[in-house]
């Protein structure tokens, strides 16, 4: 099976499980900071599951699945124990074209990135311990 392939194939298994009950939307610190009017959490985790069927998602899940930030707080929320995390990790995918979909999510063209990693290792690592890290 071609890496697609087993994107779209594990994106429908999950979504499938999933009930939209939204328990993952209450749990996540990121709709708080969304720039758009709260929706219902079973609205936005609706959302989330149309784009792992490929299905026409709503601003609300569209938004959510672009804001993940990883912070992981859905996964114990999920009554269904499924990996929150994963999920959204492939939608975040998805809404970005990577399985030849039209991208509905720009693709941040962030130069500052290397520098911002830089940074934060610097605040937890001396320059001598960065050079040896591998
Ligand atoms: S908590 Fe689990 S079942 Fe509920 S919407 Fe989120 S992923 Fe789906």
């Amino acid at each position: 099976m071609k890496h697609a392939e087993r994107i779209l194939a594990e994106s429908a298994r999950l979504a499938t499980a999933c009930t939209a009950c939204g328990e993952c939307v209450k749990a996540c610190p990121m709709p708080a900071w969304l720039p758009l009017p709260p929706a219902m959490p079973e609205a936005t985790a609706q959302g989330m599951r149309a784009v792992l069927l490929g299905e026409e998602p709503n601003a609300e899940g569209l938004a959510f699945v672009a804001a993940c930030t990883r912070s992981g707080s859905c996964n114990a929320a999920c009554p269904e124990k499924l990996d929150v995390a994963f999920m959204l990790r492939l939608a975040t995918m998805r809404v970005r074209g990577a399985v030849g979909e039209a991208p509905r999510v720009p693709v941040k063209d962030d130069k500052g990135w290397v520098s911002r990693v830089k940074a934060f290792a610097r605040m937890t690592m001396t320059e001598q311990e960065q050079r040896e890290w591998t």
